[in-house]
This record gives C-alpha cells, sequence and structure tokens, in this order.
C-alpha cells in the first residue's frame, strides 16, 4: 500500500534522458516504486494526467540563511518547485553567529532572530530541530569568516596567526557537513584578500570533496582573468569549482561569454571538475552600495568590476527607511534632486547603506548562450527583501520552462530540467535527490506545460507562478495548487 500514487504523469526523472509515461508510488518520505501502478492500492491518488512529474528543484544559489530559521517558510523558492536550496553564497555565510549577522545586515534585516548557535554544528542542530519547508544545504561563507577573525575590514593580508583560525573555522564547517566554501569577492570584506588567502581557506575542503563557490572579482572587463583566478584558487586547493551566476555585464563585455565558455569548457575537458550557475534575467541584483565601491556609476572611469550601468537601468527593490523609493528608477530620483548619478547614488546611501536594486546590464543573446551550455545549472541568487524585489527571487524557474524553453525553444524540457535537479545534485554532493528513481526521497514537482507561468515582473515581482499542481518535499505535499502547506518537512542536507 503507498502513501501516494501519482499516475498518467508524463516522467521526467533529471537524467536529461527522454521522459515517459508512468506511474509513481510513494510510501514514507522515498520514491518506492516507479512503474504502471494504476491497479496498486494506494492511500491517495493523485491523477498527473497531462502533466509533467519532474524532480524537485534544487536552487544552488540561495541567500536565505537567516531566513531558514526565522521563518523557516521559504515561499518564494517552494511555490516556483524549489525542494532543496543551497544557502551560503557570495561569501555571506551563518556561522560564526555575530559576525554573520553583521555580515548579512547588509542584505536585510536579521534581528528579529529567537535563536544563536556557537559554529556550524549547533546552526545544524537548530535547523534539525526547526525544519524549514524546504531541505537545505550551507556553504561556509568567507565574509563571515573573515570578518569574525580580522579586527580590521580592509585589512589585505591575514598575519598567520589570523589565517589559522580562518582555516580553523572552515574546518569546522565542512566537518559539520557544509557542502563548500563561497567567495564573493566584489563584496566587503573578501574584496581585500588575495588570491593566496583564498587558497588557503579552500584547502580544508579537499577531504570532503566539497565545491568551492564564487561570485568572482571581476564579471566585466576582466572576466576572463577573474575565470583564471577560481580556476587557479580550485585546481590549487584541489576541489571542485563552480562560477557564480556567470554573466558579461555592461554593454562594453556583451559578447564575451562565447570565450568564458570556452575557457571553463577547456578545462573541464582537462579534467577540472568546473560548472556554473545562472538566473534566466539581463538584471543583476545587488546593493547599491557595491556597485558605488565598485565604481559603476563612477563617469572618470569606463570601467568597474561590477559592470556600468545609466541611471535608467536602475531600479530600487527595497530601501530600508524610504519605501516609497521602492519600484523608482535611479533616473527618476536624479531628476527629482537634479542631480548627477553619483551624487544622486552617495545621496541614497545616506538614506540606507542597505540598498537593494536590480540593475539591467547583460544581453540577451549572452543569457542565452550560457543557459544552454552543457556545464551550466540554475540557481536564483533570489532576495526577497523589500516591496519590489528581482524577480528571479519569485520567477526563476518557470520563466525557464515558459520563456526559454516552450516560447523561445532555446532548451529542450528534459535538458532544463537536468540544470534545476540532477546536474545540481551531482555538483554539490547531494545524495538519494535530483532523480526520480526508485528509493529516492520523493521530492518532486507536478506541472502542466500548456499552464506552466512565470507571474513575477519587475513591477509586480511578489507573484508565485501558475501552472504547478503539486510540489512534495520528502514526500508530503509542500505546495498544492500553487499554494503553500505549510508542513515544514525539509531536511538538512549535509555533505556526504
Ligand atoms: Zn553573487
Amino acid at each position: 500500500m503507498f502513501d501516494t500514487l501519482i499516475t498518467n504523469g508524463t516522467i521526467i526523472d533529471g537524467s536529461n534522458k527522454k521522459s515517459y509515461k508512468g506511474d509513481i508510488g510513494i510510501i514514507g518520505e522515498k520514491i518506492d516504486t516507479i512503474g504502471l501502478l494504476s491497479n496498486a492500492e494506494s492511500k491517495e491518488i493523485i491523477n498527473a494526467k497531462d502533466s509533467i512529474v519532474c524532480p524537485g528543484f534544487i536552487d544552488v544559489h540561495s541567500h536565505d540563511d537567516f531566513k531558514i530559521l526565522s521563518e523557516r517558510r521559504i515561499t518564494h523558492n517552494i511555490l516556483q518547485g524549489i525542494t532543496t536550496m543551497i544557502v551560503g553564497n557570495c561569501g555571506f555565510g551563518i556561522s560564526p553567529y555575530g559576525a554573520a549577522k553583521e555580515q548579512m545586515s547588509a542584505l536585510y534585516q536579521v534581528d528579529s532572530l529567537k535563536y544563536k548557535w556557537n559554529n556550524f554544528a549547533d546552526f545544524f542542530d537548530l535547523i534539525e530541530k526547526n525544519p524549514p519547508s524546504i531541505n537545505v544545504g550551507v556553504l561556509i561563507g568567507h565574509h563571515t569568516i573573515r570578518r569574525a577573525i580580522l579586527n580590521e575590514i580592509n585589512k589585505k593580508i591575514p598575519n598567520s596567526d589570523e589565517l589559522n583560525k580562518m582555516i580553523y573555522l572552515v574546518e569546522e564547517g565542512m566537518e559539520a557537513g557544509c557542502l563548500g566554501f563561497s567567495t564573493g569577492l566584489v563584496y566587503e570584506p573578501g574584496r581585500y584578500s588575495n588570491t593566496e588567502e583564498i587558497i588557503n581557506l579552500t584547502k580544508p575542503l579537499k577531504k570532503y570533496n566539497g565545491v568551492y563557490v564564487s561570485h568572482m572579482r571581476n564579471e566585466a572587463e576582466k572576466l576572463f582573468h577573474s575565470i583564471s583566478e577560481t580556476i587557479h584558487i580550485g585546481t590549487k586547493a584541489g576541489t571542485k569549482i563552480q562560477i557564480s551566476h556567470l554573466k558579461a555585464v555592461g554593454k562594453e563585455n556583451w559578447g564575451k561569454v562565447g570565450k568564458a565558455l570556452e575557457i571553463i569548457e577547456n578545462h573541464n575537458l582537462n579534467g577540472i571538475d568546473i560548472n556554473a550557475d545562472q538566473y534566466p534575467y539581463t538584471a543583476r541584483s545587488t546593493m547599491l552600495k557595491a556597485l558605488y565601491i565598485n565604481g559603476t556609476f563612477d563617469e572618470s572611469s569606463k570601467y568597474s568590476p561590477m559592470g556600468k550601468s545609466t541611471s535608467n537601468e536602475v531600479l530600487l527593490c527595497s530601501v530600508p527607511g524610504e519605501e516609497s523609493l521602492e519600484g523608482k528608477t535611479l533616473e527618476d530620483i536624479q531628476n527629482f534632486y537634479d542631480l548627477p548619478t553619483e551624487e544622486t547614488v552617495e545621496k541614497l546611501i545616506d538614506v540606507s547603506d542597505k540598498i537593494l536594486v536590480a540593475a539591467f546590464g547583460m544581453k540577451e543573446e549572452d543569457v542565452v548562450e550560457i543557459m544552454q551550455h552543457k556545464l551550466v545549472m540554475i540557481g536564483t541568487d533570489g532576495l526577497d527583501v523589500g516591496s519590489k524585489p528581482h524577480p528571479r527571487a519569485w520567477g526563476t524557474y518557470p520563466r525557464i520552462l515558459e520563456e526559454y524553453v516552450i516560447k523561445k525553444q532555446s532548451l529542450k524540457m528534459e535538458n532544463a530540467i537536468h540544470k534545476m535537479t540532477e546536474m545540481p545534485a551531482k555538483k554539490f554532493n547531494i545524495k538519494d535527490r535530483g532523480l526520480i528513481k526508485e528509493n529516492n526521497f520523493a521530492d518532486l514537482v507536478i506541472f502542466n506545460e500548456s499552464e506552466i507561468k512565470d507571474n513575477a515582473t519587475y513591477i509586480n515581482p511578489k507573484n508565485g507562478p501558475s501552472g504547478i499542481s503539486f510540489v512534495f518535499v520528502n514526500g508530503k505535499k509542500a505546495v498544492v495548487a500553487g499554494q503553500e502547506t505549510l508542513l515544514y518537512n525539509g531536511e538538512l542536507i549535509r555533505a556526504s
């Protein structure tokens, strides 16, 4: 007797192989049997006729670290069909606690937490006692451990005692079950570090088959150089490599993605385990202050590691204290003050240094070329903060299915789902997930191909998709007809 039997579905199993018709019987948290089971007994039967049944999506690039414990529900992710997310990206890590709180406060409010933790092992205990609605894997964040050990935020080279203390924190995280270590080399304080420091901090990963994950130092005119640095770090440390949100930003850099992908592919052919991830939009999203300190609006220079953007290309997502400005462009504010762009930005940063923006700067053809590459998987990089967050927080996965699979036919359905499921599971050593297979965890999405619709826009970003009838997390329904069930059936994913 099954707990749930899903019948008549078109199964896309995540492996990139062709779809097939079949039934799936779930017992407890696992997929028990796959086959033709229409006569089998089950406590509940779901008829998935006209629908695709696929593994739950694995978001390799989440920033909802604190939300796992503060809210436990990750609405913007679960409604998209994400059943596992990896937090701790771009160097923003969750431990040690004090430094994490300070670091993460650049992104969002972190005051309302009822828990504290001493280290990763402690944090993991808390998650296991208070499970979230989604499975969670965790990366160690470079900024956070740097902030915890170094007294000066802009110190360039740690002394050997400091370096050893930082290495110890990485070791503690890996031993506790973290999946890898991330950097964000345009942000404070990670941007002050040199390549050698990062190699030293990445070395402990090798023993655990962890992944070195990097938001690189430069995604603009020095893109190739940054890819080389990332590969150099991973190779020297002997770890797997993941390039976060691969892109070429700023008009002067459009078209560079072909060569970027070629560099990555050539190293992959030489036996280096390297991949990249991507969100499917031409606008990036980040802190206004980060763009400012990286010279995005500095008219005296043609270059910025984060790419140039004009004021009409920047949308204000979240403005703590001046919420009425959310949804306006930087140009709107500039016209109001009648000031040059950079001075307008300075005025805004005086209001709050936590302003988040969406900033256009990528070329659509580049976005498609990256998406189609066989070494690229999907991640949201979502931040559901403020009233007008970048729509990727709510729309990444349905957008790929609707826009790039069905409308533009840039990807085959099986391939798109592979990039969302098995590919990330393999990369991050996530066992028994990412594939529809007997004895795997029953993390599943059931959606209708002709009804799937991304409803998150830049103007109205906080909308879940249509067309997803069920999302299962560990055998239990987490979403029914586009609504969360709030069963909190997520698990902590420890490195295996
Ligand atoms: Zn990033």
